[in-house]
């Protein structure tokens, strides 16, 4: 209980800490080893998509000032969800509960690509005209809050240890800037990481475009949910430098690149092209 409350206490320090020592490592990664040339210019990109990231901190600390982990100690003391009700091995309860997590953190991606309401959201993600660490942190404030509903639905009907809560938001957000990366990796080494987790090549293709490569690799960290569910799709068919990043209709800075335009984005276009595009699966472009 006393490193439950000490892990309460600190848990924003600890989340800073990793998200800005990940962030700056990537970063010099890719400087020294890019993958692709980028096509707008660095620090524009960076100011509004890092601008967002700290705006979504904001909000989410004013609306859920206890965040997740708040969420995971209040099911404990209440004995809410599955792991609070049965007596099951502790480091089991732990690695169990990162796994489910991941899982539904999948499964709510796939839901935000195959609803036209949520896409219109999560277009903003996707939106970026290049692909690298700060993309992966790019997401509207609605679809944070949505996210972070999600995941306390999940944590009471779950029950994780409060431990296995802050191991899961630091290893997806440590992941998820891992995996943006325009960082040029071995392919051998590329080869191997993807059996196990998301590499930076195997979630670039989820970026194309192209809808049928953007409804692919789902994934945030195990690789394991698109091979088990069919969405696995190893390479872009224009290859990693030539392929085109982001979505057809949205492709002006003012649009996509610059805060008010981003923040804006899911309130672009008719209601109307919901009908029309439902039929086809994901992007309702
Ligand atoms: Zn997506
Ligand atoms: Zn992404």
């Amino acid at each position: 209980m006393e490193f439950n409350d000490w892990l309460m206490g600190h848990e924003v320090p600890i989340r800073l800490g990793f998200f800005f020592g990940v962030l700056v490592l990537v970063a010099l990664w890719e400087i020294l080893a890019p993958r692709r040339t980028l096509t707008v210019p660095k620090a524009l990109r960076w100011a509004n998509n890092l601008g967002l990231v700290f705006f979504n901190s904001f909000v989410l600390r004013l609306l859920f000032p206890a965040a997740a982990v708040g969420m995971a100690a209040f099911a404990s003391q209440n004995g809410w969800g599955l792991f609070n009700h049965f007596q099951i091995p502790f480091a089991v309860a732990v690695v169990v509960s990162v796994v489910a997590m991941d899982f539904i953190i999948y499964l709510q991606h796939v839901l935000v690509h195959a609803v036209p309401v949520l896409w219109r959201l999560h277009r903003v993600h996707h939106a970026d005209l290049d692909y690298d660490v700060t993309t992966g942190a790019r997401f509207h404030p609605i679809e944070i809050i949505i996210s972070m509903l999600i995941k306390f639905s999940t944590i009471v009907v779950l029950g994780p240890p409060v431990v296995a809560v802050v191991i899961f938001e630091v290893v997806l957000n440590a992941m998820a800037m891992f995996n943006h990366g325009n960082v040029r990796l071995p392919l051998g080494l590329d080869r191997v990481l993807r059996l196990f987790v998301v590499t930076p090549d195997m979630h670039r293709v989820h970026h194309s475009v192209e809808d049928d490569e953007a409804n692919s690799n789902f994934g945030f960290n195990l690789s394991l949910w698109d091979r088990l569910f069919g969405t696995y799709r190893d390479q872009p068919r224009a290859g990693h430098e030539a392929m085109t990043i982001g979505i057809h209709k949205f492709r002006t800075t003012r649009e996509v690149t610059w805060l008010p335009g981003i923040l804006s984005l899911p309130f672009k276009g008719k209601i109307s092209e919901y009908a029309i595009n439902t039929r086809r699966w994901g992007k309702p472009e």
